[in-house]
């Protein structure tokens, strides 16, 4: 059995970032109460670990970041990397909350594109996850002129008449399923303008998939909730990796189902951290060893 650690994969820059920023806030305003507005970064371990550093999070999946915020009283607000929505900061000011954005960068960028476009009068396709807050956050910017299309059924067929069209797209799809979306899109809309927003650490740790060799077995180590996990998991599938599981940490591993894999492959989404990734490799290590002394 060989076990194959996949470069690059796990900690983003965006994730590493959000999390300082979250606890250079708590270093910032001792004494005060911390809520992070929904989860800083899809990963219920690190969501543990800001609140043994006494930050804690507020999240409920049925409720609008909005309705959410109404639930926060004092002290500091911190807005997930995932960017948030112009009048809930608006709102959480005007509540007298302190607010700190740990939006990611990457984030930031397409937000603004899509600002910059709608102030030259154009209609914006918006690539993305009805029920992610990135994709919530972007739409939220002007609603009735920016359309969600998360399937090519989606795909509006009544623009026609617009000669002004942007496409972008959340940062975390698959590049499978963009390159399909933009490519029919480029069909009907061929004088549209298009940004793929894809952002760099997805890219690279998804072409490290596109680009393993032989593998019989992809594990995918991250939250349920992560969309970049989910699209690495997709992307192993797609490029028709026989075994493909996505777990949440190492005690998730079916080891029993590993033992005729040949060539493992480990990857991790980019909110998940180095300790779970570890644990499942020292796993692994340890049934290799067993399987290696029984031919022996
Ligand atoms: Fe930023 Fe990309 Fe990381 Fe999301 S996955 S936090 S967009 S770098």
């Amino acid at each position: 059995m060989e076990i194959i650690n996949v470069i690059p994969r796990g900690f983003c820059k965006g994730v590493v970032r959000a999390i300082e920023i979250a606890k250079q806030t708590a270093r910032a305003y001792p004494g005060q109460k911390i809520t992070i507005l929904g989860e800083l970064v899809h990963n219920r371990f690190v969501v543990e670990s800001l609140r043994n550093e006494g930050i804690e999070t507020i999240e409920d999946k049925t409720l609008s970041r909005m309705d959410l915020l109404e639930r926060i009283t004092e002290g500091v607000v911190i807005f997930s990397a995932h960017g948030i929505a112009d009048d809930v900061v608006a709102r959480a000011k005007a509540k007298g909350l302190i607010t700190v954005n740990a939006a990611c960068d990457d984030v930031l960028h397409t937000q603004e594109l899509i600002k910059t476009y709608l102030a030259q009068g154009f209609r914006i396709l918006y690539i993305g996850q009805r029920n992610h807050p990135e994709s919530q956050a972007a739409i939220s910017i002007d609603p009735l002129r920016i359309v969600l299309v998360e399937t090519l059924d989606d795909l509006p067929r009544s623009l026609e008449q617009e000669t002004k069209i942007f496409v972008t797209n959340q940062t975390t799809m698959s590049q499978y399923d963009i390159r399909q979306i933009l490519s029919s899109i480029g069909e009907t809309y061929p004088h549209a303008i298009i940004s793929d927003e894809i952002c760099s650490a997805t890219r690279t740790r998804q072409e490290a998939i596109m680009n393993l060799e032989n593998v019989d077995c992809l594990l995918v180590v991250g939250d349920v909730r992560s969309n970049n996990t989910a699209m690495l998991a997709k992307i192993g599938q797609t490029k028709g990796i026989p075994h493909v599981d996505r777990i949440e940490s190492a005690d998730e591993l079916d080891l029993s189902s590993l033992r005729g894999c040949e060539r493992i492959a480990v990857t991790a989404g980019a909110s998940t951290p180095y300790f779970l990734i570890k644990q499942v490799l020292d796993s692994l290590d340890t049934l290799k060893r067993s399987l290696d002394s029984e031919i022996k």
